[in-house]
């Protein structure tokens, strides 16, 4: 019997959509018009508008999305970014790039986010941005950090890599501060295989980014080959654009697909002992990006890694979202950081679990999941 195992993530690219994909495509290959086209264009728009946001910049990944807005900010060597060591490492990479130093804040334990209280904490005359993100999509306490920021004069770049389309309080994410990034690698709610979205309201920083992702090209006179500024080739590719542009038409049926596989979960697992839910503010707006649950405090790194083995001998895909940043070597070296420096973000990075997560995840699905946890859970007990 061949055995597939259930994936952690899978795009979800119906019919309509796939077959939208390949027209554009199509069009594309036959009059050779493959990257700055109307396709970026119109993924722009639709980013932008999901976001509530004036203009849309498209870029080659996430991490050169955040890398352009750290410059066009001008922030660099000398100055610090208040930011999270519970993300993905772009987060941090993104402002090592430019010399600027990350100060980490440690996290509320109740939402995986910056705690407020922490981020005003770290702020210091040397500081020039925040740079918070919606871990796995929850949106709580960005309201808090754009006080923080007006109050101190400080920018705020919004990590929402994990968050599009989701809403809290009315507020749809990639609205806070001055600008925010979008992510589209496959495992993210939609994708265009490599890419990502800087979103903004500002003019002149739609300019600059436009003009860095593309070589420092102005967009105005000049010409091709004048290059006002430093630059990169951050260019997004026009079939990348159109397979976003096509799952962008859905945007709110992936959402609450993915809603729903969520709280399957939530119902499949509410009786399970030894674990934590994931914390999800305004379920019912919420975008989610992964479903991630916490084991209690007693069990340990160890008893996890015995756990994710269990659950992969079962055919259930797992991951241990995300490891403290802090605690990557090369980040260690660079600022020095330590075991012990940020309690809650490695008490929770010791225990989270990403269970498989996709819109159209069936019940079925869920129950063999969750079989598969309980029984690992014991097993992990039992050695303990
Ligand atoms: C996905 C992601 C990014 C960007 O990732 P790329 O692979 O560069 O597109 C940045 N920050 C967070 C929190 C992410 O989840």
């Amino acid at each position: 019997m061949t055995y597939q195992p259930i994936p952690l993530a899978r795009p979800d690219l119906d019919d309509d959509t796939v077959a939208d994909a390949l027209a554009a495509l199509e069009l594309m290959l036959r009059d050779g018009r493959l990257s700055i086209g109307p396709h970026l264009e119109q993924l722009e728009r639709a980013v932008a508008d999901a976001a509530g946001r004036r203009h849309g910049v498209g870029v080659s990944s996430g991490t050169a999305g955040l890398h352009l807005c750290v410059r066009a900010l001008g922030i660099g060597a000398g100055d610090e970014v208040v930011t999270t060591p519970f993300s993905f490492i772009a987060t941090t990479n993104c402002l090592l790039f430019e010399g600027a130093k990350p100060v980490f804040a440690d996290i509320d334990p109740e939402s995986y986010n910056l705690d407020p209280a922490a981020v005003e904490a770290a702020v210091t005359p040397r500081t020039k941005a925040i740079l918070p993100v919606e871990v796995f999509g929850n949106m709580a306490h960005f309201d808090s950090y754009e006080t923080i920021a007006r109050k101190h004069g400080l920018a705020l770049i919004e990590d929402c890599c994990e968050a599009l389309g989701g809403k809290l309080g009315g507020r749809a994410a990639g609205s806070f501060g001055e600008c925010g990034v979008f992510a589209f690698y496959p495992n993210k709610q939609i994708t265009t295989g490599e890419g990502g979205m800087i979103i903004t309201d500002r003019d002149d920083m739609r300019d600059l980014c436009v003009s860095m992702r593309n070589q420092g090209r102005d967009a105005g006179g000049g010409g091709w080959l004048a290059h006002p500024r430093l630059g990169y080739n951050y260019r997004m590719a026009e079939p990348c654009a159109a397979i976003g542009a096509a799952q962008m038409r859905r945007l709110e049926a992936i959402l609450s697909r993915r809603r729903e596989a969520a709280k399957l979960y939530d119902s499949v697992l509410a009786e399970v002992p030894g674990i934590h839910l994931p914390p999800m503010a305004e379920r019912e707006n919420a975008s989610w990006f992964v479903y991630v649950i916490r084991l209690a405090d007693e069990f340990t790194r160890r008893d996890r890694q015995v756990i994710m083995e269990h659950l992969r001998a079962r055919g259930v895909s797992c991951s241990d979202y995300f490891a403290p940043i802090h605690l990557q070597t090369f980040v260690r070296s660079e600022l020095g950081t330590r075991e012990g420096d940020f309690p809650q973000t490695e008490r929770i990075g010791a225990r989270t679990i990403a269970l498989p997560f996709f819109g159209g995840l069936t019940e079925q699905c869920a129950e063999l999941v969750r079989d598969a946890l309980v029984e690992s859970l014991s097993a992990a007990a039992g050695k303990a």
